[in-house]
């Protein structure tokens, strides 16, 4: 059933600075990739509109009472931010559907209740980390004092633009920062709206800013801007590198990186319950058409379950259904663009043409609304440098290698480049730690798959998957810059 017509869903296609919205001629299309159409024109913020952004936002720090108020203060404006986002979730959970893969029964009630308990976390960091006393000689004293970076640029990806916006600037304002956004171009919307919401809770004008924009000219600008003193950035492993180059060069200035990923699902052949563990396995691959940084996208199994294994996730994919995001009833989300799906067949294909066997899948379904939907594909008898094996595929493409021991097993769980995540599944508790250990991955999930929603658990990769955390303590400490302080109080002699 359609729970929203697209057509009657306005957007705020703006730039959202010094608390309003800036409109401007719109240059960049932006489609629904539910049926491929385009829904409304993006105006680009060229290198003066940053700047006008990052200069506001550095008035609103150093004028606004923001930063001269009690922390407390800032964390119950925080909060009441979180309760406007959640009571607005009828007009939030559409506005991030139309132009975005996330099908609307999830935004509203995934995204959307995620997006402000996140808020909510981070508020709680907001008087938790003043800093330390140092130990020093007696007659001294020596503190080490948090402080805020100051103006903090964010740039976030499209594959859950709320939640990606909530970690980015929850943690910076928490913290005390200003915050300058550039959303991926693809979903631009919500993350205005986000703004607008943030004003009626009582954040000062221009301390969360929204640039619109492409990466090369908006990104890359904001990236450089001598008053942008951190940035933070989740997308590809590529772009994180230039941005992370950019830094250097025009700072240098310290960066967050949340990357690429190809994690792995190691299963033995203990392992409790497969019919679980194959809607475990089948939804950490499929769940946002496998559009998810963390997706579990290689399955590594001991051969003594594996067919069995394989005949259940095949069951799982088949009974999905693709379409519409603002149709209730679809579980399989469009592809983000017609481009992304013709990166997915070529690997598909590569993978094909040099010995893989298609299990499932292997191409787009036909008919439908307009948009790219891609079939839950399972790839089999891939050898280790394999194409499907080796890139970030971002779809719904599960490969499946097997082993023997446990050497074998952890030593196929090992990727060159990623470090991401991975799942372990055993009944042996001793095994599964054993495992933990030798994956070289910033996060293991043992016996599930997925992030809890209790945000205390920090994300983030190891390797070409990224440098720093989002989400835990370790995201708040990142937006904090530490001076160190002594105090002389020896009587004079
Ligand atoms: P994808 O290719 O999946 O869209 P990207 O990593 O290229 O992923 O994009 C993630 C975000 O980074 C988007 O907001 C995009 O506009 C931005 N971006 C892309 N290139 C650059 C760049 N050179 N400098 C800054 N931001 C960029």
């Amino acid at each position: 059933m359609q729970v929203f017509d697209p057509q009657t869903i306005p957007v705020p296609a703006g730039h959202f600075i010094g608390g309003r919205l800036v409109t401007d001629a719109g240059r960049i299309p932006v489609r629904r990739p539910s049926d491929n159409r385009v829904h409304a024109e993006l105006p680009l913020a060229d290198a003066a509109t940053v700047d006008a952004a990052v200069q506001d936002a550095w008035r609103a720090l150093r004028t606004s009472d923001w930063a001269r108020r009690a922390p407390r203060e800032r964390a119950r404006v925080l909060r009441r931010w979180a309760d406007l986002i959640e009571a607005d979730v009828r007009g939030l959970a559409p506005l991030e559907a139309v132009c975005s893969t996330r099908p609307v029964r999830d935004a509203g009630a995934g995204d959307v209740p995620f997006t402000a308990e996140g808020l909510r976390f981070f508020a709680e960091y907001a008087d938790k980390l003043g800093g330390d006393v140092a130990a020093t000689r007696p007659d001294h004293l020596g503190m080490v004092v948090a402080e805020p970076y100051g103006v903090v640029g964010a740039i976030t990806p499209w594959n859950f633009p709320l939640v990606m916006v909530s970690w980015k600037v929850g943690a910076a304002l928490a913290a005390g920062n200003a915050v300058v956004l550039k959303p991926s171009e693809l979903t631009p919307f919500s993350a205005v709206r986000l703004a607008e919401l943030a004003i009626e809770a009582g954040v000062p004008p221009g301390m969360f800013n929204v640039v619109q924009g492409d990466g090369q000219t908006t990104g890359d600008a904001l990236t450089r801007h001598p008053l942008v003193a951190k940035m933070t950035f989740t997308g590809s492993t590529r772009t994180g590198a230039s941005i992370m180059a950019a830094c250097a060069v025009h700072g240098p200035k310290p960066v967050t990186l949340e990357l690429g990923g190809k994690s792995a699902q190691l299963v033995f052949d203990d392992a409790p319950d497969l019919d679980r563990l194959a809607g475990i396995i089948a939804g950490a691959i499929t769940g946002n058409a496998g559009q998810v940084c963390v997706a579990g996208s290689r399955l590594i199994v001991q051969r003594g379950v594996a067919e069995a294994l394989v005949e259940r996730i095949v069951a799982r994919f088949a009974a999905l259904r693709p379409g519409a995001t603002w149709d209730d009833a679809t579980t399989l989300a469009p592809i983000i663009s017609a481009g992304q799906a013709s990166r997915i067949l070529d690997i598909v294909e590569r993978s094909r043409q040099t010995g893989a066997e298609l299990r499932c899948g292997g191409g787009l379904f036909d008919g439908g609304p307009g948009g790219a939907y891609f079939q839950p594909t399972l790839i089999s008898g891939v050898a280790a440098d394999n194409a499907a094996v080796q890139e970030e595929i971002f779809g719904p493409v599960l490969t499946v290698q097997t082993f023997g021991d446990e050497e074998e097993g952890l030593e196929l769980a090992g990727h060159a480049n990623y470090g991401l995540a991975a799942g372990v599944h055993t009944a042996d508790i001793g095994r599964a730690l054993r495992a933990m250990r030798g994956i070289s991955a910033g996060t293991v999930w043992i016996n599930r798959y997925g992030r809890s929603a209790d945000f205390v658990i920090p994300t983030g990769g190891y390797h070409q998957s990224g440098i720093g955390k989002d989400l835990g303590r370790q995201a708040v400490e990142a937006n904090l810059r530490f001076k160190s302080v002594l105090i002389d109080f020896s009587e004079p002699r």
